[in-house]
């Protein structure tokens, strides 16, 4: 028997959940796309963009997923040849590294594995080695959804500082905008990249790429930026179809502006609170099963290097793939895979899963997605520690 008739909750770290004011703006016929209403809409997205960003700067909007962002970045910032110095703390930094070799940049990866944080004394030393000044910017994952582990944007900016090295920072806050605290211009980042379809809560189809001034004059020239992708005509655009060279995307725009008004409404600080009570929550809960129980942990030891809208965590194989499916075929809850932690033809592969808590989500989501896994683990005779729903249920208690 199922119990998974009713709303089902697709907890797998992106797409998110989309609420249903971001659907229904979604809803309706195509507006003129020279006059009227869309244009003046389209020009509030901006500064409303900058503001979930933290910066004072200039915002690019691309019809495009996360990899369409992460190609942006990489033509603006890099000519043929130029060097990229890349931390990689799991799947998604190795990506962006791979997208950037591809298209012809230089690139040096600083690869600290699945489970640990970059070490910000090896980014320092690289930067140091490099007398002559080839790295052209610095690419780093605000929070690897693959691993969840957070990167330590300020303590970055300070490696770079203290090495004297010119290059840019480039952060990808895919997972993390709109989810965890993110302070573009006070933490000294140069370019932001970011998609639509994780903590700003619309369907996939949109990337948008921050930058400083600094960034937009230090890249003028830059021989990847081919018309399609050259941000400068996005951002300070002189006709309406150059900020997306082209038709606009005009029921994700209505609904970017729906989510865009949810964020402002709960309030950003609100917003980045909710995800880390959520997040406490699910690693109490954590916690708990792991007591006695070396087999279930999460992936990332330290509170402080966890992202607050996503956790990896280990089950032992195979139990993590019978968790998910149980959880999805008998209530309606769909956990995410383990993404880049093992092959997905090794038998190690079932032993990791991802839960997410991210965007348009509560505290009776995430509590009810925790019942379901601890369900799930006693339906199934999964070994696991007492006592997760009463501790997840203290975080939220106090938390609220
Ligand atoms: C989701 C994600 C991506 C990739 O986004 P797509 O829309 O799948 O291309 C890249 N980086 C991070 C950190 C992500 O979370």
């Amino acid at each position: 028997m199922s119990l998974a008739h009713g709303r089902p909750y697709l907890a797998i770290p992106g797409p998110s959940v989309i609420p249903d004011r971001v659907l229904r703006a979604m809803h309706q016929g195509s507006p003129n796309i020279y006059e009227g209403h869309l244009i003046e809409m389209v020009a509030g997205l901006f500064p409303d963009l900058r503001v979930v960003a933290g910066t004072t700067g200039h915002v690019a909007m691309y019809i495009g997923n996360g990899h369409a962002g992460w190609e942006a970045a990489n033509a603006n910032l890099f000519s043929r040849g130029d060097k990229a110095l890349v931390l990689a703390v799991g799947q998604f930094g190795l990506s962006w590294a791979n997208s950037a070799r591809a298209m012809g940049i230089e690139v040096e990866v600083l690869d600290f594995g699945k489970s640990t944080p970059a070490d910000m004394g090896q980014v320092e030393a690289a930067l140091r080695a490099d007398t002559g000044h080839k790295i052209k910017a610095v690419l780093t994952t605000h929070v690897d959804t693959a691993s969840s582990i957070k990167t330590d944007i300020p303590a970055l900016r300070k490696a770079m500082d203290a090495a004297g090295h010119p290059a840019l920072l480039a952060v990808d806050c895919i997972a993390s905008l709109g989810c965890d605290e993110y302070r573009m211009d006070d933490w000294g980042v140069d370019v932001t990249v970011a998609a639509c379809q994780k903590g700003l809560m619309t369907p996939p189809g949109m990337a948008f790429v921050w930058f400083s001034e600094a960034a937009r004059q230090r890249c003028a020239g830059s021989d990847l930026a081919s018309p399609y992708w050259a941000w400068g005509p996005r951002a300070e655009p002189t006709e309406f179809w150059q900020i997306w060279d082209g038709t606009a995307p005009t029921s994700h725009l209505y609904g970017l502006r729906a989510a865009l008004d949810m964020i402002r409404e709960e309030g950003l600080p609100q917003v980045w609170a909710r995800h880390r009570v959520l997040a406490g929550a699910v690693w109490a809960a954590f916690d708990a099963w792991g007591a006695g129980n070396p087999a279930i942990g999460m992936n990332v030891a330290d509170p402080a290097h966890r992202g607050w809208s996503v956790t990896a965590a280990r089950l032992g194989a195979p139990h993590a793939t019978r968790l998910r499916e149980w959880c999805e075929t008998k209530a309606g809850v769909t956990l995410g895979i383990g993404l880049g932690m093992a092959p997905s033809t090794d038998p190690a592969y079932h032993g990791f899963l991802r839960v997410a808590h991210m965007g348009h989500v509560n505290a009776h989501m995430t509590l009810g997605a925790l019942a379901v896994m601890e369900a799930g683990m006693v339906a199934l005779e999964i070994p696991h520690g007492p006592g997760a729903l009463a501790a997840a249920t203290q975080v939220v208690a106090k938390g609220a």
